[in-house]
């Protein structure tokens, strides 16, 4: 098909020409001496991006998958206690990993379209006098629903009963996008990849590990091997890896980490939200249709999840896109599959490549027989974006939480 095909499932995303240039690279000897250049450019490049200045930042050759895995076995005793709540596909593969592994998992089974409860969470927490759970797991933006919830809030209901639980985040799809503070959130595991904020091909397991993580990984007797964590961070202290790093997607990850420092991160989080209030604006004043979020504090930045009406498969409007429009949109998972497709709005993006999604979503939902107004979505996100500014209003980079 001429022309290029429009990615826009959440993950992965479209990879800047600069990062795909930055990784046309011949091999070289990952023990040479300058090799560590390199490492120490991409380790120390990603600590302002977690916004962390005494945790580490631990780089797998995996997805990020591999980093919740790392984690548990890391973290955690066989058998141990896990406090998590399951509101989407990726919150739900978490719970599985954690009882496949053997963990004891206390769910809080949560309706899809809302975030973490935060008072179901505090009751779990303020019922656990033992202190039997051993980590508390939150998907801070889930990529089935797109629903954000809110990790600091998390945090506080753990200090405000003094519980000692780990926290580990999975901040796969919300890392160089939404606002993360490892640091001021007090997070002792976040768990992401290179497939989506970090606009790089899948591949690459980007972690952060506190103090206290590693502390706890010095005793925790999981099984581990290739994703200890021990091992990761005493080669890097020299610069090295303890097994053959991907050169081209740590050359990639250099370049994408330094396009995040260029346009910089409060900046990154603001056109990320400015972007998104467009699709939003689209869907729901233009073709007049609903999120799976069922509220404003659950909109996501980076994914929206378009509810297709009652007699549409939402599949069919995902398949027309494709074969008919060169466009990618993403599926709707496991228990929602069907009932809606979602809008991929995350990492190297501007207006007028989201101006051609949302058309040719508008064009195959047309096709498909959905009853929206031809155009309504492309003019409502047009005037929102032509009445609203990219640029971060004065002081707004100071202020604590997601961006208003
Ligand atoms: C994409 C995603 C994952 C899975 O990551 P992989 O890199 O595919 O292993 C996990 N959690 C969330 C929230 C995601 O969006």
């Amino acid at each position: 098909m001429a022309g290029r095909n429009f990615l826009f499932v959440p993950g992965p995303t479209n990879v800047p020409d600069r990062v795909l240039r930055a990784m046309v690279v011949a091999m070289e000897d990952h023990r040479s001496p300058i090799f560590p250049e390199l490492a120490r450019a991409c380790l120390n490049g990603l600590k302002p991006v977690f916004k962390t200045t005494t945790a580490s930042p631990i780089i797998f050759p995996s997805s990020g998958t591999g980093c919740w895995e790392a984690a548990l076995t890391n973290c955690l005793n066989p058998g141990d206690k896990v406090l998590t709540a399951r509101f989407g596909q990726f919150s739900h593969l978490w719970v599985d990993m954690c009882e496949r592994l053997g963990f004891e998992v206390e769910l809080l089974e949560t309706p899809w379209g809302e975030g973490a409860p935060v008072e179901r969470y505090l009751a779990s927490l303020s019922a656990d006098k033992q202190h039997k759970i051993k980590a508390v797991l939150v998907c801070q933006n889930e990529t089935a629903t797109g629903v954000t919830s809110d990790v600091a809030a998390v945090r506080q209901a753990m200090d405000s009963v003094k519980h000692p639980a780990l926290l580990f985040v999975d901040s796969v799809s919300a890392l160089a996008s939404i606002d993360f503070r490892m640091d001021d959130w007090g997070v002792d595991v976040c768990v992401s990849g290179s497939q989506k904020g970090l606009m790089l091909p899948a591949g690459l397991g980007v972690t952060c590990v506190s103090v206290k993580a590693l502390e706890a990984a010095k005793t925790a007797t999981s099984r581990r091997c290739y994703f200890d964590y021990a091992d990761m961070v005493q080669a890097n202290a020299s610069g090295y890896f303890p097994y053959t790093p991907s050169l081209p997607m740590l050359c990639g990850l250099r370049e994408a980490l330094a396009m995040l420092a260029e346009e910089g991160l409060e900046n990154v989080f603001h056109r990320h939200a400015y972007l998104a209030r467009g699709v939003r604006a689209a869907v729901l004043d233009g073709w007049k249709l609903k999120l799976c979020a069922t509220a404003p504090k659950w909109y996501s930045d980076t994914v929206s999840a378009v509810m297709v009406p009652e007699g549409i498969n939402g599949n069919e409007v995902i398949a027309r896109a494709f074969k008919r429009y060169n466009l990618a949109l993403g599926a709707g998972l496991s228990k929602v599959a069907g009932k809606l497709f979602r809008i991929g709005h995350l990492g190297d993006l501007n207006e007028l490549m989201l101006l051609g999604a949302l058309s040719g979503a508008e064009l195959a939902m047309l096709d498909v027989g959905v009853k929206i107004e031809p155009g309504s979505g492309v003019a409502a996100a047009q005037n929102y974006w032509r009445s609203h500014s990219p640029a971060l209003p004065k002081g707004a980079a100071a202020k604590v939480g997601r961006p208003a």
